[in-house]
């Protein structure tokens, strides 16, 4: 099991200078992620499966239970580290997108659930024996208005009756336990939009057949996503976090966690594609020259480098504010917003350096190419953060 002892804080090699990028713990993910060489993610895209060999490697190294602490079975790890591990396994050409949420997804339980509700779930969680990996939010046709969401959970006596539609809700046929953002007030009756929701745990294990439906979304990417229909699905009052009505409160508190852990995934996959293209630029050889000597190769090599590290300080900035308890939301919506677009650029300069070997599937290029790109619209789209820059950092007026 992975211990708050286990990653020792070193300078790490040819980065950022003056931020420790615990050496050791990168390492180590490294080492694991050998184990799965690109052949191994390659198959599984084509086929459209879940890395289930890579993910339970990595729960049996503890790596998932990073955030848990440690009395309730997990490593005490801060998001800092938590970072550092999803930033490897994007790193050595994977996908941390199939179980980041195995170490997230836990934190609005861990925060808001009573003290019960942790003993029952939390140190399950931690040794994997319960997975709980699925968040459901968005609605076919709310979107990123989240506050108009219309899954209704009705009271009935000890019960919850929950009815409505989730969309792309990810990894649903791979997690036991899914935590459902529902409306438990009518829109009509209350005094702000944001009150009246609520976060339920719903055991999938009880729920599918008897009230929901999950159907698989072929996506462009190998991302085991979905769409849930609740036709009067019944929840124990039990499984309510915190208090009825709150729950748009929570959501929030638990949004700055992944929106850092997906900029260091981001991170990852920049960095991985500017490895392979200046590595394919130096082997190349066309008009009797490495392609990597020409400045309109290697200038945008070079760009791509420059904003990756630049987006890197910002997300180790918002993870050193996480860990320390201070307010990072602005922070970690910009590490988010520079991160996507360092590797969204690092995967166009990578495909355009490879020519057209970067279309073909043997070099990964274009399964990478892929995956990155779903981080300009999830989990939050760059518009989106834009305009909250816009409103809360700047003080513009609101734009929707
Ligand atoms: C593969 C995949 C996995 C996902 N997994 C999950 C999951 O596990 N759980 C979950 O709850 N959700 C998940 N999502 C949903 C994801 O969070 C949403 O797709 C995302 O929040 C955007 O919502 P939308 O698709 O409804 O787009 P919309 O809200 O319809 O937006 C469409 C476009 O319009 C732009 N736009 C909308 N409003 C404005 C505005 N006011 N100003 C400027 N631009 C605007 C957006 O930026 C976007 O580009 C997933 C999505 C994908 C594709």
């Amino acid at each position: 099991m992975l211990t708050r002892h286990g990653s020792t804080a070193n300078r790490y090699d040819g980065a950022v200078p003056g931020v420790e990028l615990h050496q050791d713990l990168r390492n180590a993910v490294r080492d694991l992620c050998r184990a799965f060489p690109d052949s191994y993610w390659r198959e599984l895209d084509a086929a459209r499966a879940y890395p289930e060999t890579f993910v339970k490697a990595l729960t049996d190294a503890g790596y998932l239970a990073a955030l848990i602490p440690e009395e309730f079975g997990g490593s005490g790890l801060g998001v800092t580290e938590a970072s550092i591990i999803l930033e490897e396994i994007n790193r050595s050409g994977g996908n941390a997108g199939a179980c980041h949420a195995q170490m997230y997804t836990m934190g609005t339980l861990l925060r808001h659930g009573s003290l019960e509700q942790k003993r029952a779930f939390l140190p399950k969680i931690a040794s994997g024996e319960l997975r709980l990996q699925a968040f459901g939010v968005t609605e076919p046709t709310t979107g990123s208005d989240t506050t108009q969401l219309k899954t209704m959970a009705t009271r009935a006596g000890d019960r919850y009756v929950v009815r409505g539609q989730k969309v792309f809700i990810s990894r649903v046929e791979h997690s036991d336990l899914l935590l459902l953002v529902v409306r438990t007030t009518p829109l009509d009756e209350v005094k702000k939009r944001s009150d009246g929701l609520s976060i339920l745990l719903v055991d999938l294990r009880q729920a599918i057949g008897h009230g929901l439906t999950v159907r698989p979304i072929r996506t462009m990417m190998n991302h085991a996503t979905t769409e849930l229909f609740f036709d009067d699905l019944e929840v124990p009052v039990d499984a309510l976090v915190g208090d009825e009505g709150k729950g748009f409160r929570y959501l929030l508190d638990g949004l700055n966690a992944e929106r850092i852990l997906i900029a260091a995934e981001c991170v990852g996959d920049a960095r991985w594609f500017i490895d392979r293209a200046s590595r394919y630029a130096k082997e190349r050889v066309v008009f009797n020259r490495p392609i990597g000597q020409n400045q309109g190769v290697q200038f945008p090599l070079a760009r791509a480098h420059v904003n990756v590290e630049a987006a890197d300080l910002m997300r180790f900035h918002a993870a050193t504010l996480f860990d320390s308890n201070a307010p990072c939301g602005t922070e970690a919506n910009m590490a988010k917003l520079l991160a996507a677009d360092a590797s969204w650029e690092a995967a166009n300069v990578a495909i355009q350096t490879h020519g057209g070997f970067g279309f073909a599937e043997d070099y990964d290029i274009e399964r990478k190419f892929r995956e990155t790109r779903l981080y300009q619209v999830a989990p939050i789209s760059t518009n989106l953060i834009l305009a909250y820059v816009a409103e809360h950092v700047l003080g513009l007026p609101r734009s929707y």
